[in-house]
């Protein structure tokens, strides 16, 4: 749908309405009007997106007088940064208290998904950003039950910004909310076996000295116990000045 070919009225008139009906936006709850309405929970977020005075007054339906005076170009990035602003202002909604349950709503309801582990046995799945700022990457698919997270099958979902839902919401959810998280049963694990016989014990020794025998492995074990020093900017200026020192020589700062 696009909402410039609408009526001045509709497109004015209902804007979050449209944007969470629109395919693809169906991982966000509608944020409450008096968390929208309250500046103080905007702070900073004008430096996120262009025409940030416009894009508000879109999403708050004030912007049917000023879309007359300015020309189609600029409504497309005033109607982009609205969409950018509504998801960045929904990532800040969903960790107080209203949007975690609005959020546990659609949870339950398993209207983020499933888990696509088999042995998740089609748990629910939240979705979370790995990144808090616009455009560094994907909406992913976090799960209660391996605890590891997925990109969402459909593109209409995986191409939403991370940032709309950020780093803090799944944790933040699951210690919010811990009897959703799903109870581990070991029998979820998956058990390796060739011709029915279990992998013996002794193959993951002999797979553990074959890495350890690697360089690269042996190079980061140097470097955990600080035996491979990394090298830092101050080093060579330090050893230029003891250098200098042996020679005899005074450093530039004594000369003066
Ligand atoms: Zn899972």
């Amino acid at each position: 749908m696009d909402e410039f070919s609408n009526s001045e009225e509709e497109y004015s008139s209902y804007w979050v309405e449209w944007f969470l009906q629109t395919k693809g936006n169906e991982y966000l709850c509608e944020v409450d009007e008096d968390f929208l309405s309250d500046r103080f929970n905007l702070t900073g977020l004008n430096s996120f997106v262009p025409h940030y005075s416009m894009a508000l007054d879109l999403i708050n339906d004030n912007f049917g007088n000023d879309s007359k005076k300015i020309d189609d170009e600029t409504k497309r990035v005033v109607d982009d940064s609205a969409k950018k602003l509504y998801g960045l202002i929904h990532a800040r909604f969903i960790v107080t208290a209203r949007g975690l349950l609005k959020m546990a709503e659609k949870y339950r309801q398993g209207d983020f998904g499933r888990c696509p582990r088999t042995l998740c046995k089609g748990a629910c799945v939240l979705p979370h950003g790995q990144h808090d700022y616009l455009g560094e990457g994907k909406v992913r698919l976090y799960c209660p039950k391996c605890e590891d997270i997925y990109t969402p099958k459909s593109s209409r979902h995986s191409n939403m910004d991370g940032a709309f839902f950020g780093t803090t919401f799944a944790p933040f959810f699951f210690l919010s909310y811990p009897n959703l998280i799903p109870r581990h049963n070991p029998n979820d694990q998956y058990t390796p076996r060739i011709f029915g016989f279990k992998v013996h014990h002794s193959a993951k020794v002999h797979r553990l000295q074959y890495r350890l025998m690697a360089p690269e492995f042996q190079l980061q074990a140097r470097k955990r116990l600080g035996l491979e020093k990394p090298r830092s900017v101050e080093a060579p200026a330090l050893g230029a000045a003891t250098a200098r020192a042996q020679k005899g020589e005074s450093s530039p700062s004594a000369m003066n």
